[in-house]
Protein backbone atom coordinates (compact mmCIF):
# COMPACT_ATOMS: atom_id res chain seq x y z
CA UNK A 1 0.00 0.00 0.00
CA UNK A 2 1.15 3.65 -0.35
CA UNK A 3 2.14 5.68 2.45
CA UNK A 4 3.35 8.68 1.08
CA UNK A 5 2.11 9.90 -2.68
CA UNK A 6 3.25 13.42 -4.11
CA UNK A 7 1.48 13.77 -7.22
CA UNK A 8 2.63 16.32 -9.93
CA UNK A 9 3.79 18.74 -7.08
CA UNK A 10 5.34 22.57 -8.01
CA UNK A 11 7.03 24.36 -5.43
CA UNK A 12 7.75 28.07 -6.48
CA UNK A 13 10.42 30.53 -4.15
CA UNK A 14 9.61 34.24 -3.63
CA UNK A 15 6.73 33.80 -6.14
CA UNK A 16 9.07 33.64 -9.17
CA UNK A 17 11.53 30.49 -8.89
CA UNK A 18 10.54 27.48 -9.66
CA UNK A 19 12.50 25.00 -7.45
CA UNK A 20 10.14 21.75 -8.50
CA UNK A 21 8.63 21.26 -10.99
CA UNK A 22 6.25 18.53 -11.48
CA UNK A 23 7.92 15.88 -9.32
CA UNK A 24 5.60 12.86 -7.97
CA UNK A 25 7.34 10.22 -5.86
CA UNK A 26 6.02 7.39 -3.81
CA UNK A 27 7.27 5.92 -0.69
CA UNK A 28 4.90 2.27 0.34
CA UNK A 29 4.58 1.01 3.53
CA UNK A 30 7.34 -0.01 5.16
CA UNK A 31 9.62 1.28 2.26
CA UNK A 32 13.12 2.87 1.84
CA UNK A 33 13.47 5.28 -1.34
CA UNK A 34 16.12 7.17 -1.82
CA UNK A 35 16.01 10.48 -3.81
CA UNK A 36 19.62 11.85 -5.00
CA UNK A 37 20.90 14.83 -7.14
CA UNK A 38 23.51 17.10 -6.94
CA UNK A 39 23.70 20.27 -4.77
CA UNK A 40 20.60 22.95 -5.60
CA UNK A 41 18.68 20.01 -7.28
CA UNK A 42 15.55 20.52 -5.69
CA UNK A 43 15.67 17.46 -3.11
CA UNK A 44 15.60 19.62 0.29
CA UNK A 45 12.53 21.55 -1.35
CA UNK A 46 10.40 18.29 -1.93
CA UNK A 47 11.12 16.94 1.74
CA UNK A 48 10.05 19.99 3.30
CA UNK A 49 6.71 20.28 1.62
CA UNK A 50 6.18 16.94 2.71
CA UNK A 51 6.85 18.21 6.23
CA UNK A 52 5.07 21.63 5.70
CA UNK A 53 8.43 23.31 7.08
CA UNK A 54 8.37 25.39 3.74
CA UNK A 55 8.46 28.98 5.40
CA UNK A 56 5.15 30.29 4.01
CA UNK A 57 6.61 33.64 2.92
CA UNK A 58 9.12 32.70 0.93
CA UNK A 59 8.26 29.41 -0.46
CA UNK A 60 4.95 27.47 -1.54
CA UNK A 61 3.59 24.15 -3.29
CA UNK A 62 1.56 26.08 -6.10
CA UNK A 63 0.60 22.49 -8.05
CA UNK A 64 -0.54 19.28 -6.99
CA UNK A 65 -1.02 17.17 -4.10
CA UNK A 66 0.50 15.27 -1.62
CA UNK A 67 -1.27 12.53 0.29
CA UNK A 68 -0.39 10.59 3.32
CA UNK A 69 -2.28 6.99 4.04
CA UNK A 70 -4.43 8.75 1.30
CA UNK A 71 -5.20 11.67 2.50
CA UNK A 72 -4.74 14.99 1.35
CA UNK A 73 -2.05 17.01 4.07
CA UNK A 74 -1.52 20.15 2.32
CA UNK A 75 -3.89 22.13 4.54
CA UNK A 76 -2.00 20.05 7.64
CA UNK A 77 -0.21 22.14 9.84
CA UNK A 78 3.27 20.48 10.48
CA UNK A 79 2.91 19.76 14.39
CA UNK A 80 -0.29 17.64 12.95
CA UNK A 81 2.14 16.17 10.32
CA UNK A 82 4.34 14.87 12.73
CA UNK A 83 0.96 13.58 14.78
CA UNK A 84 -0.10 11.73 11.54
CA UNK A 85 3.68 10.11 11.80
CA UNK A 86 5.79 11.89 9.41
CA UNK A 87 9.17 13.20 11.05
CA UNK A 88 11.79 15.23 9.43
CA UNK A 89 15.62 15.00 10.11
CA UNK A 90 16.65 18.43 8.64
CA UNK A 91 20.25 18.67 7.16
CA UNK A 92 22.97 19.77 9.21
CA UNK A 93 22.26 17.59 12.34
CA UNK A 94 19.94 19.86 14.81
CA UNK A 95 20.17 18.75 18.33
CA UNK A 96 20.74 21.00 21.62
CA UNK A 97 24.09 21.12 22.44
CA UNK A 98 24.09 21.83 26.21
CA UNK A 99 21.94 19.13 26.62
CA UNK A 100 22.94 15.38 27.15
CA UNK A 101 22.29 12.43 24.59
CA UNK A 102 19.37 11.42 26.85
CA UNK A 103 18.03 14.96 27.64
CA UNK A 104 17.92 15.60 23.86
CA UNK A 105 15.33 12.29 23.72
CA UNK A 106 13.70 13.42 26.48
CA UNK A 107 13.07 16.60 24.63
CA UNK A 108 11.90 14.76 21.67
CA UNK A 109 9.41 13.01 23.51
CA UNK A 110 6.50 15.92 23.30
CA UNK A 111 4.21 12.98 22.06
CA UNK A 112 3.67 11.36 24.76
CA UNK A 113 2.58 11.40 28.38
CA UNK A 114 3.15 8.76 29.48
CA UNK A 115 6.75 8.21 31.48
CA UNK A 116 6.80 4.46 31.24
CA UNK A 117 6.68 4.73 27.04
CA UNK A 118 9.34 7.60 27.45
CA UNK A 119 11.63 5.43 29.21
CA UNK A 120 11.13 2.31 27.44
CA UNK A 121 11.74 4.28 23.97
CA UNK A 122 14.94 5.50 25.27
CA UNK A 123 16.15 2.61 25.63
CA UNK A 124 15.65 1.38 22.65
CA UNK A 125 17.08 4.15 20.86
CA UNK A 126 20.16 3.68 23.20
CA UNK A 127 20.14 -0.05 22.14
CA UNK A 128 19.76 0.93 18.12
CA UNK A 129 22.24 3.39 18.43
CA UNK A 130 25.13 1.64 21.04
CA UNK A 131 27.44 4.62 20.42
CA UNK A 132 25.09 7.11 21.81
CA UNK A 133 24.67 4.92 25.12
CA UNK A 134 28.38 5.48 25.62
CA UNK A 135 28.47 9.18 25.68
CA UNK A 136 25.41 9.58 27.29
CA UNK A 137 26.97 11.70 29.86
CA UNK A 138 28.49 13.72 27.65
CA UNK A 139 27.21 17.22 26.48
CA UNK A 140 25.43 16.42 22.75
CA UNK A 141 27.68 19.75 21.67
CA UNK A 142 30.87 17.35 22.35
CA UNK A 143 29.79 14.76 19.98
CA UNK A 144 31.27 14.10 16.93
CA UNK A 145 29.78 14.79 13.78
CA UNK A 146 28.80 11.30 13.62
CA UNK A 147 27.03 10.95 16.77
CA UNK A 148 25.14 14.27 16.74
CA UNK A 149 23.91 12.62 13.22
CA UNK A 150 22.80 9.91 15.08
CA UNK A 151 21.39 11.66 18.18
CA UNK A 152 19.05 13.40 15.57
CA UNK A 153 17.92 10.40 13.71
CA UNK A 154 16.80 8.89 17.48
CA UNK A 155 15.56 12.35 18.67
CA UNK A 156 13.03 11.72 15.19
CA UNK A 157 12.22 8.12 16.11
CA UNK A 158 11.37 9.15 19.49
CA UNK A 159 8.20 10.51 17.98
CA UNK A 160 7.75 7.09 16.34
CA UNK A 161 6.98 7.75 12.95
CA UNK A 162 5.64 5.72 10.31
CA UNK A 163 7.31 7.90 7.89
CA UNK A 164 11.27 8.89 8.91
CA UNK A 165 12.70 11.98 6.12
CA UNK A 166 15.92 12.09 5.88
CA UNK A 167 18.26 15.01 4.19
CA UNK A 168 21.64 14.15 3.46
CA UNK A 169 22.57 12.28 6.73
CA UNK A 170 26.02 11.35 5.22
CA UNK A 171 27.20 15.03 4.87
CA UNK A 172 30.62 15.83 6.08
CA UNK A 173 31.27 12.31 7.91
CA UNK A 174 33.80 9.47 7.15
CA UNK A 175 33.04 6.64 5.13
CA UNK A 176 32.75 3.90 7.96
CA UNK A 177 30.17 6.19 9.95
CA UNK A 178 28.27 6.66 6.81
CA UNK A 179 27.84 2.30 6.76
CA UNK A 180 27.07 2.57 10.07
CA UNK A 181 24.76 4.82 9.99
CA UNK A 182 22.98 3.74 6.78
CA UNK A 183 23.38 0.17 8.41
CA UNK A 184 20.91 1.58 11.30
CA UNK A 185 18.16 3.10 8.99
CA UNK A 186 18.09 -0.28 7.14
CA UNK A 187 17.01 -2.06 10.61
CA UNK A 188 15.27 0.71 11.75
CA UNK A 189 13.22 0.25 8.09
CA UNK A 190 13.40 -3.56 8.44
CA UNK A 191 12.86 -4.07 12.12
CA UNK A 192 10.33 -1.91 12.73
CA UNK A 193 8.69 -1.38 9.30
CA UNK A 194 9.64 2.82 9.67
CA UNK A 195 9.19 3.68 5.90
CA UNK A 196 12.10 5.94 5.21
CA UNK A 197 12.63 8.67 2.50
CA UNK A 198 16.28 9.15 2.13
CA UNK A 199 17.52 12.55 0.40
CA UNK A 200 21.33 11.96 -0.83
CA UNK A 201 23.92 13.51 -2.99
CA UNK A 202 25.66 10.11 -1.66
CA UNK A 203 24.15 7.74 -4.35
CA UNK A 204 26.41 4.88 -3.60
CA UNK A 205 25.78 4.72 -0.20
CA UNK A 206 22.05 5.27 -0.43
CA UNK A 207 21.35 2.88 -3.39
CA UNK A 208 23.19 0.51 -1.46
CA UNK A 209 20.17 0.44 1.17
CA UNK A 210 17.08 1.72 -0.58
CA UNK A 211 14.24 -0.12 -2.59
CA UNK A 212 13.95 2.16 -5.20
CA UNK A 213 15.24 5.47 -5.83
CA UNK A 214 14.49 8.61 -8.00
CA UNK A 215 16.85 10.78 -9.47
CA UNK A 216 15.93 14.49 -9.51
CA UNK A 217 17.82 17.57 -11.35
CA UNK A 218 16.72 21.26 -11.78
CA UNK A 219 13.61 19.98 -10.32
CA UNK A 220 12.67 17.41 -12.26
CA UNK A 221 12.30 13.38 -11.94
CA UNK A 222 15.01 12.38 -14.47
CA UNK A 223 15.01 8.84 -13.93
CA UNK A 224 13.34 6.01 -11.23
CA UNK A 225 13.81 2.35 -10.53
CA UNK A 226 14.52 -0.65 -8.42
CA UNK A 227 17.86 0.73 -6.31
CA UNK A 228 19.55 -2.29 -8.04
CA UNK A 229 18.42 -1.17 -11.55
CA UNK A 230 19.49 2.20 -11.05
CA UNK A 231 23.06 1.49 -9.51
CA UNK A 232 23.72 -0.52 -12.52
CA UNK A 233 22.63 1.78 -15.11
CA UNK A 234 25.55 3.32 -16.84
CA UNK A 235 24.01 6.57 -17.67
CA UNK A 236 23.86 7.04 -13.26
CA UNK A 237 27.10 5.34 -12.71
CA UNK A 238 28.95 8.30 -14.65
CA UNK A 239 26.60 10.80 -13.52
CA UNK A 240 26.29 9.94 -9.87
CA UNK A 241 27.60 7.25 -8.75
CA UNK A 242 31.53 8.10 -10.07
CA UNK A 243 32.54 10.72 -6.81
CA UNK A 244 31.73 8.02 -3.95
P1 LIG B 1 21.16 20.85 -1.14
O1 LIG B 1 21.79 19.54 -1.10
O2 LIG B 1 22.12 21.98 -1.34
O3 LIG B 1 20.19 21.10 -0.03
P2 LIG B 1 18.88 20.41 -2.77
O4 LIG B 1 18.81 19.45 -3.90
O5 LIG B 1 18.29 19.96 -1.50
O6 LIG B 1 20.35 20.85 -2.52
P3 LIG B 1 17.23 22.70 -2.49
O7 LIG B 1 17.86 23.13 -1.21
O8 LIG B 1 15.91 22.07 -2.43
O9 LIG B 1 18.21 21.73 -3.27
O10 LIG B 1 17.17 23.96 -3.46
C1 LIG B 1 16.56 23.93 -4.73
C2 LIG B 1 16.63 25.32 -5.34
O11 LIG B 1 15.80 26.21 -4.60
C3 LIG B 1 18.03 25.91 -5.34
O12 LIG B 1 18.21 26.62 -6.56
C4 LIG B 1 18.00 26.86 -4.16
O13 LIG B 1 18.88 27.96 -4.39
C5 LIG B 1 16.56 27.32 -4.12
N1 LIG B 1 16.13 27.62 -2.75
C6 LIG B 1 16.22 26.79 -1.68
N2 LIG B 1 15.70 27.37 -0.57
C7 LIG B 1 15.28 28.60 -0.94
C8 LIG B 1 14.64 29.70 -0.25
N3 LIG B 1 14.34 29.62 1.05
N4 LIG B 1 14.36 30.80 -0.97
C9 LIG B 1 14.66 30.89 -2.27
N5 LIG B 1 15.24 29.91 -2.99
C10 LIG B 1 15.55 28.78 -2.35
Amino acid sequence: MTLLALNNIEIVYDQVFLAVRGVSIEVPEKGLVAVLGANGAGKSTVLKSISGLLKPERGAVTRGEISFDGRSILSVDPPDRVRLGIVHVLEGRRVFGHLTPKENLIAAATMHRERGHVTALIDRMFETFPRLAQRAKAEAGYLSGGEQQMLAIARALMTEPRLLMLDEPSLGLAPFLVDEIFDIVRNVNARDGVAVLLVEQNATAALEIAHYGYLIENGRILMSGEAAVLSANPDVADAYLGGH
